[in-house]
């Protein structure tokens, strides 16, 4: 019999490497493991395949080629825990089995979701094998990243880099495992961003990078000044200058990537016109008139939109003070007050980001699309891919609108996707193996989900009808139909609903959601206008007809003729999400759950109770005893013995007889205990990663 215990002490050191090995499963018994583990910088452990990371705020040794060199290939119980394992793992799964994958990398904004997916990325772009050719859609790749991230991302209070999309990138593979192509899905953009940014948060950091960073003579080009303050836009959050982000060095990295994706001159001073041409159109103010109508403050600023986005300038200082109203024979103009034409202002701004954002998106897929004849010919039934998601974290401020209303039903879904992966999965096959076991009880999230996205009867639903009803139909009226509608559902409140107690916690205009990780209030002013979404016709029309190819191209794709109304932001959400489920439901899942070690960013802080809500909600004790009451690994009987079998006198060098059972004479000589142990249909169940870590380490002997 192997010395079990000598092979676990010389691990374990450093505390349990997989939560599976811990004596107990109590949270207390968990949270001690990562604690302990934290404290040595090792911010990675295992419950089974499945990664827990915890946020360092630091920079760490671990992710240099070296490193990459050592997982490579190599089992995954073997090194100590690493994404660069599970990467590995997942790419040699894929090949052996022509597959496809996806790892879900999930947790709260700022607990390393991004950091984890551009470091995988890294992995597959410098340890697959590679062609000259290939190398360059590698790159391609890689340099998406930080020009995704410039229009993408923002400082928020939770996160001085967080992402203001979802995103989802396949990574392509030949049957050889030469990475030849990628593909990214970009999922809602938090818009609203462009014109307002809570205190303590900043708008995207292109802008920033762009005022910064660019050359004396792209800002005269521009016609920008050097300096954040002066554009209303980059201010009302009064932090534009964040010690941790150097946006001038940024710059330079995105004018590189830029050039790598291959976007040629024009395709960038467009590019950049597009966001000089919003901060110009934040800074251009209005005055009123005797009867409170809105007059231009002065036409500097509105020349410069006119000249940057190449449309006519009388037009667009119409288009944003008057509504053309058409009537049978003429069109009257119907001038605004000055809060409409801010309105209007800021829905253009929004309107020509956003749609510059997913063209860029669009643009990037192009130049990332697999060029290679070749390829395509040789092998194209052969292509398989591991998809990275990387989504908007979980998010609670101190008011919270729209855009948190559908992150937070974004994590949601993700949430749900794990528990039906987690437990259908396993549950499929103990009885497709025909192992009996025991299920463990999940708290499931499917009862939020509906409430949120249900036909006819969800928030989303209910949201939509309102856009829709003509007249009188406000913020104020949704949440009265909400309240009409949700009655008693026990995960929805408002303050007429709430018993004495909570109504002291909750405002009038606002409803109450207990989401998976933690209770979230909504504020329900302008949700009706971010879901519209709407931009009037004279002023889409006029866009449409812009100089700048990338608005022309944007806009002319939206069909200004449909007489039928477009879906709302909530729905098409709501339907993207469906769509990203059923496609990856279809893959083999991996995942990483990351967490948030403190609230301050601080390196080597380890908050407990922070740590301690984010290991329930994410459903980590669950998980952990699905992993222990069920066996954490399996393997093919094939695949156990090709490896095994020199440790066996009957099974080496050659096993003629059925598989099955020269691996039950191979673990009977090994001698694991019949509890240790399942054979199943096709594959070994083994109980504790600690039989097999000692079969390893036999082997390695
Ligand atoms: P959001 O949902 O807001 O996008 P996120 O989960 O993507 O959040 P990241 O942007 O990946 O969070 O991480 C936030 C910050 O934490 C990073 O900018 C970095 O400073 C730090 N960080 C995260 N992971 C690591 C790591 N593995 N090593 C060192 N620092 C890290
Ligand atoms: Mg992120």
């Amino acid at each position: 019999r192997l010395d079990m215990e000598g092979a676990l002490t010389a691990r374990d050191r450093v505390g349990i490497q997989d939560f599976v090995l811990l004596d107990e499963t109590t949270e207390v018994a968990v949270i001690s493991n990562l604690k302990k583990r934290f404290s040595k910088d090792l911010i990675y452990t295992y419950i089974g395949t499945l990664i827990v990371s915890v946020n360092p705020y630091k920079d760490l040794d671990i992710y240099s080629k070296k490193q990459m060199d050592v997982y490579m290939g190599v089992n995954f119980f073997e090194l100590p825990p690493h994404i660069y394992a599970l990467a590995d793992n997942a790419y040699h799964t894929m090949l052996t089995e022509f597959n496809n994958h996806f790892i879900l990398i999930s947790g709260e904004s700022g607990a390393g979701k991004t950091e984890a997916s551009k470091k995988i990325l890294q992995y597959y772009a410098v340890s697959c094998p590679s062609t000259t050719l290939m190398n360059t859609v590698r790159d391609k790749m890689l340099m998406s990243n930080p020009v995704l991230e410039a229009f993408g991302n923002a400082k928020t209070l939770k996160n001085d880099n967080s992402s203001r999309f979802g995103k989802y990138m396949d990574i392509q593979f030949d049957s050889q495992g030469d990475a030849v192509g990628g593909h990214i899905l970009n999922y809602l953009l938090e818009k609203s961003r462009v014109v307002h940014q809570n205190h303590g948060e900043r708008n995207f950091h292109v802008f920033y990078q762009l005022v910064e960073g660019g050359s004396d003579d792209l800002l005269t080009q521009l016609g920008l000044e050097r300096d954040v303050q002066h554009y209303y836009y980059l201010t009302q959050g009064e932090c534009a200058i964040v010690s941790s982000i150097n946006d001038k060095n940024d710059w330079k990295s995105v004018k590189n990537a830029l050039q790598v994706i291959e976007f040629d001159e024009t395709n960038t001073n467009h590019l950049f016109r597009v966001v000089a041409s919003v901060l110009h159109l934040g800074n251009v103010h209005f005055d009123p008139d005797s009867k409170g109508h809105a007059l231009l403050k002065n036409n500097t600023e509105l020349n410069w939109v006119s000249d940057l986005l190449g449309v006519d300038a009388n037009s667009l200082k119409e288009g944003l003070t008057f509504r053309k109203i058409e009537a049978k024979t003429e069109q009257v103009l119907s001038p605004f007050t000055i809060d409409h034409a801010i309105y209007v202002r800021d829905a253009l701004a929004k309107a020509i980001y956003g749609q510059t954002f997913t063209w860029l998106v669009n643009r990037i897929n192009e130049s990332m699309e697999n060029k290679c004849q070749f390829w395509s010919y040789k092998d194209s039934s052969r292509k398989t891919v591991i998809g990275l998601l990387d989504i908007y974290g979980f998010e609670v401020f101190y008011v919270n609108s729209f855009e948190q209303f559908c992150i937070n039903y974004c994590n949601e879904k993700l949430q749900q996707l794990f528990i039906q992966l987690t437990l259908k999965a396993e549950q499929e096959e103990y009885e497709a193996e025909g192992i009996e076991w025991e299920p463990v009880q999940f708290f499931n999230n499917k009862i939020i989900c509906d409430l949120v996205e249900e036909k006819h009867r969800g928030i989303i639903s209910i949201l939509d009808e309102e856009c829709l009803r003509p007249g009188d139909a406000t913020d104020l009226t949704f949440l009265e139909r909400l309240e009409e509608k949700m009655g008693n559902h026990p995960h929805f409140v408002t303050h007429k609903l709430a018993d004495k107690m909570t109504r002291k916690t909750l405002e009038r205009g606002d409803f109450r959601l207990l989401h998976y990780a933690g209770e979230v209030t909504y504020c329900v002013v302008g949700k009706l206008d971010k879901n519209n979404d709407l931009l009037y016709r004279n002023i889409t029309n006029l866009v449409c007809q812009s100089k700048n190819t990338i608005v022309r191209e944007c806009f002319s794709a939206v069909d200004t003729t449909n007489k039928r109304r477009p879906e709302t932001v909530a729905t098409q959400f709501k339907n993207s999400l469906q769509k990203l489920t059923e496609m990856l439901m279809a893959k083999e899942a991996w995942y990483i759950r990351c967490l948030k070690s403190n609230e301050s960013k601080q390196p080597g802080q380890f908050d407990e109770a922070l740590i301690r809500h984010q290991v329930k909600y994410l459903g980590l004790m669950e998980h952990l005893r699905v992993r222990r009451a069920g066996f954490a690994y399996r393997r093919k009987y094939e695949d156990f013995l090709k490896r095994y079998k020199p440790l066996c006198p009957a099974t080496w060098p050659h096993w003629r007889g059925i598989p099955a059972d020269g691996v039950e004479l191979l673990v009977q000589h090994l001698g694991y205990l019949p509890d240790e142990y399942k054979m199943g249909r096709t594959k070994i169940f083994i109980r504790h990663p600690r039989t097999l870590y000692a079969t390893e380490d036999a082997y390695e002997k």
